[in-house]
């Protein structure tokens, strides 16, 4: 049995090691075309601050792959040919396989605007994208950020530690309105400030300036017309179907694929940021863009492929980041994407707690040490913890749990609870009756 995967990224390498696990003879091929196989994406951030260096991004040694035992091919895969179960390569080459694994992952959606393609236009995607930005940043020039969620305030942020004078424009009032609440933006806001970070709200791009061929200065939507060397983008992240899609394979924005990760042609199977995967439980299709979800796709896509029937079961959204120096854990339902009405309401809302038709938000905390929790009728919903992260652990057991919390529901809702206790004394308890 031959077992081919396209793309070395976190779901294809975790999906090696679920075939190894049980198919202990079987040809793996895994085909990439990046350059450097396997790294730390989530790390090029720090690498790009210069807190890591491009050795530390590299998470498996050498014998970890020779233990893993499969054939790794630096290649890029042109086409895949259904009916001769065969891939075409950038060589021409054809490889055969009985079993496919697409893992090919999500790229930056390109910039649009005219000069989008002059020298000096970055994006921040693969490894050789932060060494070219390394190279361009210069101590003292100027360097334009536009993009709403963390890649984008990841780039402002290395930016500004290389030297630079960094001017990050937002389209809407707040930095990521979908996810934060107004309270947490102004904390993030007020920290990038601090770093000496110039923001601009309500700012869109209408176009680049050149001057021989390289970024000289932008345009704004509001006619105001910023000088710079160098312009960052992070708009968002497009899955890479191509192949699939070429290919006659089901695709909506991702690869669809059912809750063993399988296509509609049971050979082959998706997972990672490509996969779009059915959620049995909700009974839609979910484009996720985590590491940690690639990882547990790859692998229960792997153990499928060698035989196991083994359904991908989603578990509950989570992200622990660092948000303008800030550690911030985000779990469960806290933005738009699962309930509009929610973050409608508690958006700009001032008070400690208020009542919201099926989940109440309670808040608490001042400056570094925020936490908020979502309560529904008799469960938490989602939370995000920013500092102090020792409420984060038992928050995620909390929610990922669905754990009943009657006993302590009265006490997180009163006026001016302190949250924090609260928790606290409901784990600690918890925690004393096993
Ligand atoms: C700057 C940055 C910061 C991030 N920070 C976080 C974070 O803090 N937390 C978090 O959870 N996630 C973060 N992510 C997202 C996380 O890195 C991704 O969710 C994860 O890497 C997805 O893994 P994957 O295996 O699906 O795809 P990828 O890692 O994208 O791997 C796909 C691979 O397929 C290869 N490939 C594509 N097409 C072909 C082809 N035709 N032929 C051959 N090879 C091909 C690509 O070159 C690539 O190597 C971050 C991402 C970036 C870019």
């Amino acid at each position: 049995m031959r077992y081919v995967i396209i793309g070395t990224g976190a779901a294809g390498i975790a999906a090696v090691e679920a075939i190894r696990s049980v198919e202990r003879g079987a040809e793996i091929i895994m085909l990439g075309d990046d350059p450097h196989g396997f790294y730390s994406r989530p790390g090029l951030a720090y690498f790009l601050t210069g807190e890591l260096s491009d050795k530390t991004l590299f998470p498996k040694t050498r014998e970890d792959y020779k233990r893993l035992g499969f054939i790794y091919r630096k290649a890029r895969v042109t086409r895949i040919l259904r009916d001769e179960t065969s891939l075409q390569l950038d060589d021409n080459s054809l490889l055969t396989y009985d079993r496919l694994l697409i893992a090919t992952g999500a790229a930056a959606s390109p910039l649009t605007v005219p000069g989008a393609n002059l020298q000096g236009v970055v994006k921040l995607d693969h490894l050789n994208d932060a060494r070219h930005i390394l190279k361009l940043a210069k101590r003292g020039r100027t360097a334009i950020v536009v993009g709403g969620g963390i890649t984008a305030l990841e780039l402002a942020e290395g930016l500004r530690a290389r030297g630079m004078h960094v001017h990050y424009l937002l389209r809407g009032d707040r930095y990521w309105s979908s996810v934060l609440d107004e309270h947490e933006s102004r904390i993030i806001e007020a920290r990038l400030q601090e770093e000496g970070i110039t923001l601009h709200f309500h700012s869109e791009l209408r176009e680049i300036i050149g001057k021989s061929g390289q970024v000289n200065s932008v345009r704004l939507k509001n006619g105001q017309t910023l000088k710079c060397s160098l312009l960052a983008y992070a708009i968002g992240i497009q899955p890479r179907v191509e192949l699939a899609r070429d290919a006659g394979l089901a695709t909506e924005r991702g690869i669809l694929v059912n809750e063993f990760m399988q296509t509609n042609d049971p050979g082959i199977y998706a997972a990672g940021d490509v996969a779009q995967v059915y959620d049995p439980i909700s009974g839609h299709s979910i484009l996720d863009s985590l590491w940690g979800v690639a990882r547990e796709q790859g692998d229960a896509a792997g153990l499928n492929m060698a035989g196991q029937a083994q359904p991908y079961i989603k578990s509950m959204p989570f992200n622990i980041t660092r948000l303008a120096g800030l550690t911030t854990t985000i779990i469960g339902a806290v933005g738009h994407g699962r309930d509009d009405d929610l973050i409608g309401i508690a958006r700009g809302d001032s008070e400690t707690w208020r009542e919201l038709p099926n989940a109440i938000v309670a808040q608490s905390g001042f400056d570094i040490n925020r936490v908020r929790i979502l309560v529904g009728e008799n469960k938490l919903i989602g939370a995000v913890v920013m500092g102090d992260q020792t409420l984060s652990m038992p928050l995620q057991r909390i929610i990922a749990n669905q754990m009943d919390i009657s006993p302590m529901r009265e006490a997180l809702l009163t006026r001016d609870a302190k949250i924090a206790d609260v928790v606290v004394d409901f784990w600690s308890n918890l925690k004393s009756e096993k």
